[in-house]
């Protein structure tokens, strides 16, 4: 093959060009894909795995196989810097890898850093996915002997989603139950319309978790939240979804940046200041409208990726992603109910969980082979 393209990251956009492998490797082009999990969780999924409506199987996505089927080239490993004037990557296990273009969908980080030391085994970050599985199965540990008490750091989707998917596990298998606080900073679903925010507050008062706003969480220290006003509670469980942003990864590489540290591409999805790089998902800053980090987003930005990658190679010309409109969003509140909201229009219920049940299964079947 006469052009070596390297994808970085199994996020859903490469995900998704994964599946198209033999299509590059037709113009002659070689794929190399490097992810340091074979099997890559679909966040959409995520919490309901952690309230048990899904096996873990069922999110998974089987990257290495998936790539290795289609006489793609699998290496499991984390790209730890990138020299883009040698168009060289380099590896967490030391090794290096050259590139004609790479592309990168390495999503993103949560943005408080998780205490370490012994009793960090019962903090959760909601990034990666599968720690929610961890999260899973020393919930349901815990709930056999007690009620137990979880924190949940975040007010935003990925908060309300986990909280009410943990009351969830609580209650499950003879489990004695939950006292949860969610800590949602200045507003709980900032940014969400009247109408799904006051849905969702009436989902988690049915379960009794309480929403504490006005106040921010400041430190974690062993199993102790300490708020901005001294308040403390103590717990056994503490999830951290407080926000996210994009990995060190473009920063430390000197490569250009947007103001969260994402890398700055245009609108070819292409880095600003090296044509041989692209990029998509949570881990870009897309300058002509910065874009909120959804997966809608990695996945909307696939089809323009892969013409462009190919299309940077050959000399051809490249391809505007365009975000599009307003997107749904879905939310799983557990035990089969959910939230779903467009725009100003929301609704919850069980119709609610099938919309969002029938869209992630969707998308996941792609995957199964
Ligand atoms: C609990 C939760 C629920 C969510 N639910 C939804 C939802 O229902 N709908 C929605 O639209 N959005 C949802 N989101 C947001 C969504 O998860 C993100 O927007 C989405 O995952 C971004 O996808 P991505 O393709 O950018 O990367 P990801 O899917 O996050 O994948 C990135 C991959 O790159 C790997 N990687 C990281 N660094 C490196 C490196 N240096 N080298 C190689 N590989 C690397 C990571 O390990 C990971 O496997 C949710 C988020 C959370 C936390």
């Amino acid at each position: 093959m006469s052009h070596r393209l390297v994808l970085v990251g199994a996020g859903h956009t490469h995900a998704l060009l994964i599946l198209r492998i033999p299509e590059i490797n037709k113009q002659g082009i070689s794929v190399t894909v490097i992810s340091p999990h074979e099997h890559q969780f679909y966040s959409g999924m995520g919490p309901g795995m952690l309230g048990g409506c899904y096996r873990p199987e069922e999110l998974s996505i089987p990257a290495r196989s998936l790539v290795e089927s289609r006489a793609g080239t699998f290496v499991k490993d984390r790209v730890v810097h990138v020299d883009a004037g040698l168009k060289l990557l380099t590896l967490q296990s030391g090794a290096n890898i050259t590139y004609d273009t790479a592309s990168f969908n390495i999503g993103s980080e949560v943005t408080f850093n998780a205490p370490s030391g012994p009793d960090a085994q019962d903090i959760f970050t909601v990034k990666p996915i599968y720690n929610l599985l961890s999260a899973r199965r020393r919930i349901l540990e815990l709930a056999r002997d007690g009620k137990v008490r979880i924190a949940v750091v975040g007010g935003g989707p990925a908060g309300l989603e986990i909280a009410a998917n943990a009351w969830e596990a609580c209650h499950q298998h003879g489990g004695h139950g939950c006292s949860m606080r969610l800590y949602s900073g200045s507003k709980f679903l900032r940014g969400n319309p009247e109408r799904a925010r006051n849905i969702a507050r009436m989902a988690m008062e049915k379960r009794g978790i309480e929403i504490v706003e006005g106040s921010r969480v400041q430190e974690i220290t062993g199993r102790k939240v300490i708020l901005e006003d001294k308040s403390t509670s103590h717990e056994d469980v503490i999830f951290l979804a407080p926000g996210i942003k994009p990995p060190s990864l473009f920063l430390k590489s000197g490569l250009p940046t947007g103001p969260d540290g994402g890398l700055r591409v245009n609108r070819f999805l292409q880095c600003v200041d090296h044509p041989e790089l692209f990029g998509s998902g949570d881990c870009i800053f897309f300058q002509e409208a910065p874009l909120d980090k959804v997966g809608v987003y990695a996945v909307r930005q696939s089809p323009v990726l892969f013409h462009n990658l190919q299309a940077g190679l050959q000399g051809k010309p490249l391809k505007n992603f365009s975000p599009g409109g307003k997107y749904l969003l879905a939310y799983n509140l557990g035990g089969s109910r959910g939230i779903v909201h467009r725009g100003k229009l929301a609704f919850d219920g069980r119709l609610a969980f099938r919309i969002k049940n029938y869209l992630d299964t969707k998308f996941m079947k792609k995957f199964q082979t």
